[in-house]
């Protein structure tokens, strides 16, 4: 997910979908993390773990659970601060989530396109595999995630958990620097801590790209759809789409109705010759009613819930940030509402930065929380699966039972 600087414009990008055949096992891997639309099915054999052993309980304050490997395209000195921004920010993270195996980040920092040039930074997992939530649905796990399981068998993992890039043309701003922050500096570490929070699975599935594909006005949203051997294979939504509700008339409907409904839009396994077709069948069908409903909660403020799992860190309704307009993939759902969150203790996953502070400043004013990662977003990583001292046991996917898509 990308996360802008307050004077960005709004940037759509157009994606484009290549599509693989799969032979038993799939996985969706995202090879760029500002191009999440341009996802690839992966053949992923199921692994059969011999030493399922996690990591020895050692006292997590002191551990930093994340290896990150920087490609640093700026002078040595520059890198030197940015390793240790990313090490701070490692070690932020493994003091609340009770992280059970390593997490391998491959990041990046260079400069950005023209077209990119309001990212300051932008992370997606590396890797999302299918899992069966304990609602028996079957939904997209980050590997990040997945991992925390400890499942004896489990689909091939890639080399790397979570892809990040950060652009290089911003001024940046670190504490070691021990200077006061300038107007139009960027604190490193806020937007450090914000990606990596998306790596490990803060991200709808919900977006456009269905109809980017075809270069068409949008005109609704669904959660990833996929084809094995040019055929339908079905709307599958992310772990984190699971909490979402969507308010209409002031009922709160889950979002995997949705999903599911878009789902039958199309009989499974139906053969296309192109992926044209099967945007034009998709958007024909009665179905696509439930796409435009999405698209308009989705742009009105407040209409876009994520409600947490029993006991967690947080026991209230979070909205989602919905207020853009038009739509925009990467900032829209994927963070909390900037408006109602922005001068609170969870302040760290609204979409945009505001430079010429520090996360100190930010942590302050939300009431000195005890951590930079505020309570709401806690919750919500413990409502997808992470174990943290007060919610340590998480309900736990399974393998699905079928191969998937199930046919
Ligand atoms: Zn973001």
């Amino acid at each position: 997910m990308k996360f802008q600087s307050i004077y960005a414009s709004i940037l759509i990008l157009a994606f484009n979908h290549f599509l693989i055949a799969f032979a038993a096992h799939p996985c969706i891997d995202y090879p760029d993390p500002l191009n999440p639309g341009r996802f690839e099915f992966t053949d992923c054999p199921n692994i059969v773990e011999d030493d399922i052993e996690d990591l020895p309980n050692v006292k997590r304050e002191i551990q930093n659970f994340f290896h990150i490997d920087i490609n640093c395209y700026s002078d040595a000195t520059l890198c030197k601060k940015i390793k240790k921004a990313f090490d701070d920010a490692g070690k932020e993270i493994s003091k609340v989530l009770k992280l059970k195996k390593k997490i391998y980040v491959n990041a990046t920092f260079e400069s950005f396109s023209l077209m990119e040039r309001n990212v300051l930074g932008s992370t997606y997992p590396t890797r999302s595999i299918f899992l069966t939530s304990d609602d028996k649905i079957t939904r997209l796990y980050p590997q990040a995630l997945a991992k925390q399981f400890s499942l004896n068998v489990h689909p091939a993992y890639s080399k790397y958990d979570i892809n990040s890039r950060f652009n290089a043309d911003f001024g940046w701003w670190f504490k070691s620097d021990n200077k006061t922050i300038e107007t139009d500096q960027y604190d490193f570490s806020i937007v450090v801590l914000h990606e990596l929070i998306h790596g490990l699975g803060f991200i709808s599935s919900w977006d456009n790209s269905l109809e980017t594909n075809v270069y068409q006005y949008v005109t609704g949203l669904t959660s990833i759809y996929y084809f094995y051997d040019n055929k339908y294979g079905g709307f599958v939504e992310n772990i984190f789409d699971r909490y979402l509700k969507l308010i209409e008339n002031k009922k709160k409907i889950p979002l995997s109705d949705y999903t599911a409904q878009l789902d039958k839009s199309v009989p499974p396994m139906t053969p296309f010759n192109t992926i044209l077709q099967f945007t034009n069948r998709v958007k024909s069908s009665p179905k696509w009613k439930y796409a435009k409903l999405v698209l308009k909660a989705a742009t009105t403020n407040n209409s876009i819930i994520f409600t947490p799992a029993k006991r967690t860190s947080w026991n209230q309704d979070i909205y989602l940030e919905t207020s853009l307009k038009p739509f925009n993939a990467g900032s829209s759902i994927s963070h909390v509402s900037q408006l109602k969150y922005r001068k609170t203790s969870d302040f760290l996953m609204t979409y945009q930065q505001f430079p010429g502070q520090t996360l100190e400043y930010f942590i302050k004013r939300g009431g000195n929380y005890k951590s930079p990662i505020g309570p709401r977003i806690i919750s919500i990583l413990e409502s997808i699966g992470y174990a943290t001292d007060t919610h340590p046991n998480p309900v736990k996917p399974t393998l699905p039972s079928k191969k998937y898509p199930t046919m």
